[in-house]
């Protein structure tokens, strides 16, 4: 610290406060060298120049006998300053009996007059800055600078003091977390996202009312709660998640929280908020759940995440990731013909066995991972159909899976096309997929991308329809190829009158817009059947086949080829 000060090379200000001018002389002779001196010759001048803003004063040398204004009355004057009494005040005394006096106003030391050696007066005031510097710097970490809650450090310290106190009281840790706030970072700049930050502290802070509760920002768009126990947390967290979407600037951030109840059976604070983060991290990339509450299962989900986490690298590289390909057929003519095929990826793993993209996917779309896996995907799937085209003769176009987070690589499209390079395709033989929920989450950006791959003759089709929020409406703004239908919709169709109606509904309406729709999940012939006669022009589901590893995959092509010929 002090050899920091002192290498700052900063020449700090202090203020004489004297009305004889020998004095005033004297004093700044022995100090002018290390600072900048500024002279006063009554309280009354002095407090003038404290209050004028000009400068940061680091120091007040003091007489007491003045006119105009002395020095008790200064004291009592800074002393109700917020600004002015942080600055430390030194007097210069001849007489012992108002030392008690000027310390209980305020005074930090005393220099006695007459003056002693320049050396001591100067030493005195060095250490009286340093020391009034290390409280501010230990006072400035006990707040987060953009948020003004409790810094993390000085936050557990709290809860263990308030524990030593009384450790009877059952209590909670909550952990907070935004979803995907890298990417709002990203999208909408830092500035903003500050601000949303700086709300959502607000919001924390106000719903604790203090007292009931102690708030902290851990890191970025992460903070804590220490509370007394409450048995769910469904309605806090549904009134910060309201007050966050009434904001104008936030466009659907939304919030996630862990929530680790009851003290007794873990003693250290830390362990209690990582057990809360461990339960936040389980809901990652939910879009159903919003609170998760530490339990043992949740405990050992998040082992076997890290694990896969861990894995990931050196999978890809093992190729211990397999892209199976399940046939989309044509069905408007009288036999169904084979359109195209879906990549789908199968992990499997050495000593894990086979594990579905499903407990995966999620995981890696939460930390960025799945860029690397869906890089791996489309590299297999654009060989397997140059490899295809050469066995056959016939090109059967790929779709791929682009995951909401491939959407903000600014390479995505440049990686693309040279893999279509590499593999001498057409655009059209590699059409992209991309899950409804991204339309939502950001729009601008992604009609943007769109825009760009459909000018170079990509497809691109709205993968999961009907699964997330988007509204029929966000067809008529968003241009795509092909409207993949959730597997949800053909499942529930003939469970009742209304689920059929509103698939006739989607498909009147794509047809209106011309935009073919593939019905995902079909499984047997009568769901076939009520998707033709409605006009549903593509189907993907295990009526046809499972996803096939390619091998199996060729006897589509060869009995297509058959057909053909
Ligand atoms: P998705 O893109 O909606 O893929 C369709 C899923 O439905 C596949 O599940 C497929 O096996 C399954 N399916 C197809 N027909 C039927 C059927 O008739 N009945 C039933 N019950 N299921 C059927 P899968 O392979 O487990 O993949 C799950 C999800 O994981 C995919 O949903 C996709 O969102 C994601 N995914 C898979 N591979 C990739 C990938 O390479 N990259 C990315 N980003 N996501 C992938
Ligand atoms: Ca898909
Ligand atoms: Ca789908």
């Amino acid at each position: 610290m002090e050899n920091f000060r002192r290498k700052s090379g900063i020449k700090r200000s202090i203020i004489i406060v004297e009305d004889e001018m020998v004095n005033r002389e004297i004093l700044s002779n022995i100090l002018q060298e290390t600072y900048d001196v500024v002279k006063a010759e009554n309280g009354k001048e002095a407090l003038e120049k404290l209050g004028s803003g000009e400068r940061k004063y680091s120091l007040v040398l003091l007489d007491l006998l003045m006119p105009v204004m002395d020095g008790f009355e200064f004291l009592e004057n800074i002393k109700n300053d917020e600004m002015l009494k942080k600055i430390p005040v030194i007097v210069m005394t001849a007489e012992k009996q108002a030392e008690v006096k000027c310390i209980k106003l305020g005074a930090v030391d005393f220099i006695t007059k007459p003056y002693d050696m320049p050396e001591v007066i100067l030493a005195r005031c060095e250490r009286i800055i340093e020391l009034s510097e290390d409280k501010s710097f230990i006072q400035s970490a006990e707040r987060d600078a953009l948020t003004g809650l409790y810094a993390k450090d000085f936050f557990m310290e709290y809860i263990r003091q308030i524990e030593n106190f009384d450790n009877s009281r059952k209590t909670d840790a909550v952990v907070i977390n935004i979803d995907h706030f890298h990417l709002f970072n990203e999208l909408y700049g830092r500035k903003q996202g500050d601000r949303v930050l700086k709300k959502l502290a607000e919001f924390i802070h106000e719903a604790l009312d203090e007292g009931k509760g102690l708030s902290c920002r851990s890191e970025a768009d992460t903070f804590y709660i220490y509370c007394d126990h409450r048995d769910d947390y469904e309605g806090f967290i549904g009134m910060l998640q309201t007050q966050l979407d009434s904001l104008e600037f936030t466009n659907h951030i939304r919030i996630r929280a862990g929530v680790y109840q009851g003290v007794d059976n873990e003693a250290i604070v830390e362990n209690r908020f990582d057990k809360a983060t461990t339960a936040a991290n389980n809901i990652r990339g939910d879009y159903i759940r919003n609170i998760a509450y530490y339990s043992k299962e949740v405990y050992e989900r998040a082992l076997y995440q890290e694990r896969l986490i861990k894995d990931i690298d050196g999978a890809i590289a093992n190729k211990d990731f397999m892209v199976y390909y399940q046939p989309k057929y044509g069905i408007q003519g009288d036999e169904p013909k084979l359109r195209s095929a879906e990549a789908l990826v199968r992990w499997k793993h050495p000593e894990l066995g086979m594990i579905s993209p499903g407990d995966f996917i999620p995981l890696f779309e939460s930390n960025g991972l799945v860029q690397r896996l869906d890089y791996f995907v489309w590299k297999e799937a654009a060989s397997q159909i140059k490899k295809w085209k050469d066995e056959f003769g016939i090109s059967v176009p790929v779709s791929v899976n682009v995951s909401r987070i491939d959407i903000f690589d600014p390479e995505l499209e440049n990686k693309i096309l040279n893999l279509l390079e590499e593999n001498d395709l057409e655009p059209g033989e590699l059409m992209l997929e991309i899950t409804e929920s991204a339309y939502s989450e950001n729009a601008d950006r992604l009609i943007e991308v769109i825009g760009d791959f459909r000018a170079k003759g990509f497809k691109i089709e709205m993968d999961d329809f009907g699964s997330g929020y988007s509204s029929l409406n966000t067809l008529t703004t968003i241009p795509i190829d092909v409207l993949k239908l959730d597997m949800q919709f053909v499942r529930n169709m003939l469970k009742n009158e209304k689920n059929l109606k509103l698939v006739e509904i989607i498909l009147d309406i794509a047809k209106f817009l011309e935009v073919p729709v593939v019905a995902e999940g079909v499984e047997d012939e009568e769901q076939l059947r009520i998707l033709k006669e409605r006009g549903c022009e593509v189907i993907q589901g295990y009526y046809f086949s499972k996803p096939v590893p390619p091998e199996e995959f060729t006897q589509f092509i060869i009995k297509e080829k058959g057909r053909i010929s």
